[in-house]
């Protein structure tokens, strides 16, 4: 395969550095490293980058600040989010916490609604920019190894297949199987990922703008708990300019064990009166699946071994933690601190495993890993049976009563509610008291 990529500084090799994956964390690698100087080959399986990639539909893109400097002034953005929703939904009934910022629909903005196709492909332009050779239709299909056992390389599906590297980094996305052919995962279980599933709803912008209360490029990120028909999960809607994503993430064992469907779950969902105005008389554009690494640091692997570095969904570099699903902005900056750490590693001519520390280095000293052990307890509470199943019963009945009028009879205290609905729900105080000190302790 030498031909067609570019001259390592090494001539045993066919190029310095090898990213599997061209989604945002291997862009972001093969970014930081081809403008460091090195030669990189960033291989993709699919047609083009983002051909094959899916999420719900908002990136965080502050990061990119340091990698692209105003890169809002030319990201291919659908809506910049200015309206944050948190709703907690019973089969009838719904609750909102509801934000608005006007501040976030000027730059630096916050969050944007973007299509990956779209996204990836413009951030893989910036890899080739820089230098890198981007090779799509390209499957790497395994790890080339010296005798000691370190990385040397990939195999690929192409006829004369092999390709030689000072450095691999895995950026090969969820269930990434370069990473557990390296062994680097101690454990992979069906417990760790939940299902993402969406639909994209077409619809006019004007009856966006209206239905969803915003103007021009102002977007919306509604994130729901409560709409999963009795699986551990979540929901979510995002607006773009003119469709509308709506989805569901559903935790793996809970739903084999109720044997739905998860199109079933999301056209109950859209029946919802807090959600049905808002999709009605849509056309549906696309049905889309894919997991998520969603049990944070629990199911971390090995960051690096010799020879290899680990970045974005591959190392299970997602936040999933109710009000938050960020995959795309841990993706990039592992990718980055990625590419620079072997940058690094490169320049010293050390690639060992002790040589590319400077990769775990960079993420426990950023958001990266910090965000991650914050936030450890947080998809187990979240996904927990009282946080799905009772909690959302017990605020909304609790709502409720405080906003029903029943006169002639007087108001009712809260302390007095809140004590009958609890019990009405089937929550224990201690198990209350418990989940209410989990909640602090993670969020606080
Ligand atoms: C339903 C759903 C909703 C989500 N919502 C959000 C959201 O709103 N906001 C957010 O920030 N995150 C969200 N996420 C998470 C986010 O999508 C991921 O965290 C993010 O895409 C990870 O980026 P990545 O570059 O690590 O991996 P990916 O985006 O998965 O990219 C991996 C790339 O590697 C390629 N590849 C894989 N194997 C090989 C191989 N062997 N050889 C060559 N190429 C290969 C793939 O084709 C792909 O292009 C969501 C995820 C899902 C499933």
């Amino acid at each position: 395969m030498s031909d067609r990529t570019q001259h390592a500084a090494n001539p045993d090799v066919d190029v310095d550095v090898i990213v599997v994956g061209a989604g945002p964390a291997g862009s972001c690698a093969a970014i930081a490293l081809a403008r460091a100087g090195f030669s990189v080959v960033l291989l993709e399986r699919g047609p083009f980058p983002g051909s094959k990639n899916m999420y719900g539909g908002v990136v965080y893109p502050r990061i990119l600040d340091e990698l692209i400097p105003r890169w809002y002034d030319e990201a291919p953005v659908q809506r910049w989010i200015t309206r944050r929703s948190t709703m907690v939904m019973t089969d009838t009934q719904a609750m909102s916490i509801d934000f608005r910022n006007d501040a976030w629909a000027a730059p630096p903005y916050n969050g944007a609604t973007a299509y990956r196709p779209d996204f990836d492909h413009w951030l893989a332009g910036h890899a080739e920019s820089a230098g890198a050779q981007l090779l799509c239709s390209t499957t790497a299909t395994g790890l080339l190894r010296d005798r000691s056992g370190a990385v040397t390389g990939v195999t690929t599906d192409r006829p004369d297949g092999d390709l030689t590297a000072r450095l691999v980094i895995a950026c090969d996305g969820v269930n990434s199987f370069l990473a557990k052919d390296a062994g680097l995962y101690r454990e992979v279980a069906a417990k760790h990922y939940t299902l993402g599933v969406k639909e994209t709803i077409g619809l006019p912008k004007e009856v966006i703008d209206e239905r969803f209360g915003v103007r021009g490029r102002e977007g919306v990120d509604i994130e729901i708990i409560g709409c999963t028909s009795g699986v551990n999960g979540g929901g979510f809607v995002y607006t773009n300019l003119d469709t509308v994503a709506v989805g569901v993430v559903l935790k793996l064992p809970a739903l084999a064990a109720q044997q739905l469907r998860p199109e079933q779950i999301i056209a109950k969902m859209k029946t919802h009166s807090a959600i049905a105005p808002l999709v009605e008389g849509g056309e549906l554009k696309e049905y889309s699946a894919h997991l998520i690494p969603e049990a944070g640091l629990s199911m971390m692997p090995k960051l690096a071994t010799a020879g290899l570095l680990v970045a974005g969904d591959a190392a299970a570099l997602c936040l999933a933690a109710g009000i938050w699903l960020e995959g795309v902005n841990f993706a990039m900056a592992s990718g980055m601190y990625a590419g620079q750490a072997a940058a690094e590693a490169l320049r010293r001519g050390d690639t060992s495993e002790q040589g590319l520390a400077g990769y775990e280095r960079r993420l426990t000293e950023t958001f990266v890993l910090r965000d991650h052990r914050k936030l450890r307890r947080a998809p187990a509470l979240v996904l927990s049976d009282r946080v799905q199943h009772r909690y959302p019963q017990m605020v909304a009945a609790v709502v409720e009563r405080m906003f029903r009028v029943d006169n002639p009879d007087p108001k009712p205290g809260l302390r007095r509610i809140l004590a009958q609905e609890r019990k009405r729900a089937g929550v224990r105080r201690r198990d209350l008291a418990r989940d209410g000190w989990a909640g602090l302790r993670t969020f606080g």
